[in-house]
């Protein structure tokens, strides 16, 4: 078998590259960051991720993330609150990305940071000095390589996500000790949770079309938010990055096809992409990482390995996507948020049935 070659550090990239090196598989990873940076996302780690990452061997706890067993929804003055039927984690992606890789290292995976792949041409991935050939698992995330885009036909891609950390206030940290806060708002929602070194992650999707009639910018967005009663509190927060990480077209819903003729093994967001506010993307790019690294050593193809995952997350992400899309109208959050608030097992049976099924999760686990 020739050489596994994974383009991107991700946590897709990462978990693959640690697995294949436990496998004897003397993976090469290329990375194009040259240090730990900040990505854009909510940084609510699932229990199933926190699984994947110590079937890896690898401790989250020395990260010293923030755990988090509740829910609370708020639209307008409405509120509801659960629950979770998990206790997950707020972890920054700067420190737990990088330590992944790290850690795929300490256990004999080859990473090269500072590598930008181009593109894939003839079995091989193209960087700044020459072709490196060798098995491909594509794992660039939200990032596009040249020539091999997602079609974002039948996704959602018309928000704008946005990210911000703030340092805690008294008031903030009692609100949202141990909880995830999910704000829906007119034309998008917010998740704010603390993470690790007391400070919150506030991280939102909005629609492009209320982006603009709001002004178009970030001062204009953040006036907006901080009049809905969930997000009151950040009013007086000390924001901590110069300006927020932002992102576009994101393809919501997207799912790989498997297709017969393909020789790349496609993981996290470019295999399938779960709505944010579910917080489960980064167990699916775990998951996927893993299990590409299994079925690959295994010497399944990557079309087998393709329709195996997409058979593991596609009702996830197909419920999340329609969830999406209610949550997002007027009458559709207030309608959730009245239902939920009226049952609030219901807000812990969605947080289930949007993740990973465990059976998945201990099947790959259980190969490990
Ligand atoms: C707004 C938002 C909020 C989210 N919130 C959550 C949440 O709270 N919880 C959760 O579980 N999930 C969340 N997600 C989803 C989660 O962030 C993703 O599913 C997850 O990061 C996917 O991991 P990945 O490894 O596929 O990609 P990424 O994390 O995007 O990693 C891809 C890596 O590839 C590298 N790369 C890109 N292009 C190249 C290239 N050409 N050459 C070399 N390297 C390259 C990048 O530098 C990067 O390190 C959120 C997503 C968004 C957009």
């Amino acid at each position: 078998m020739t050489r596994p070659v994974i383009i991107g550090g991700g946590l897709a990239g990462g978990a693959a590259a640690a697995r294949l090196a436990v496998l004897g598989q003397r993976p090469l990873l290329l990375e194009r960051e040259a240090a730990a940076h900040d990505k854009i996302c909510g940084e609510f780690l699932s229990v199933e991720a926190a699984a994947h990452l110590a079937a890896l061997g690898f401790d989250i706890g020395r990260l010293g993330g923030a755990p988090i067993a509740n829910v609370r929804l708020h639209a307008g003055r409405r509120s509801a609150s659960a629950g979770l039927p998990f206790v997950a984690t707020g972890l920054s992606r700067r420190s737990l990305d990088w330590a992944l890789l790290d850690h795929a290292e300490t256990l004999g995976a080859e990473v090269r940071r500072d590598t930008v792949v181009r593109q894939i041409s003839d079995g091989a991935a193209i960087i700044a000095d020459g072709a490196i050939s060798g098995t491909l698992l594509l794992a660039t995330g939200k990032h596009e390589l040249r020539g091999q885009g997602r079609d974002p036909a039948g996704t959602i891609s018309n928000l704008i996500g946005f990210k911000q950390f703030f340092r805690a206030t008294p008031a903030l940290r009692a609100t949202l000790a141990g909880t995830v806060a999910i704000t829906a708002f007119d034309g998008g929602y917010a998740g704010l949770q603390c993470v690790e070194g007391g400070r919150l992650n506030l991280c939102l999707l909005v629609e492009r079309d209320r982006f603009r009639a709001l002004g178009g910018t970030w001062p204009a967005l953040f006036a907006a938010l901080v009049r809905e009663p969930g997000l009151a509190l950040l009013g007086d927060a000390e924001a901590l990055l110069a300006k927020p990480l932002t992102i576009s077209a994101v393809p919501y819903g997207y799912l790989a096809q498997p297709r017969g003729d393909d020789p790349v093994y496609r993981l996290g967001d470019q295999a399938a992409v779960i709505p944010s506010f579910c917080g489960d993307g980064m167990a699916m790019a775990l998951h996927g990482g893993r299990l590409a690294a299994d079925m690959l050593a295994a010497g399944a193809s990557a079309p087998v390995f393709q329709a195996r995952l997409r058979g593991d997350v596609s009702a996830q992400v197909r419920l999340a996507t329609r969830l999406q899309r209610v949550s997002t109208s007027t009458l559709g959050r207030f309608a959730l948020i009245a239902g939920l608030g009226a049952a609030p097992a219901a807000l812990a049976a969605l947080a289930k049935w949007t993740r990973v099924a465990p059976e998945a999760v201990a099947r790959a686990v259980a190969v490990a």
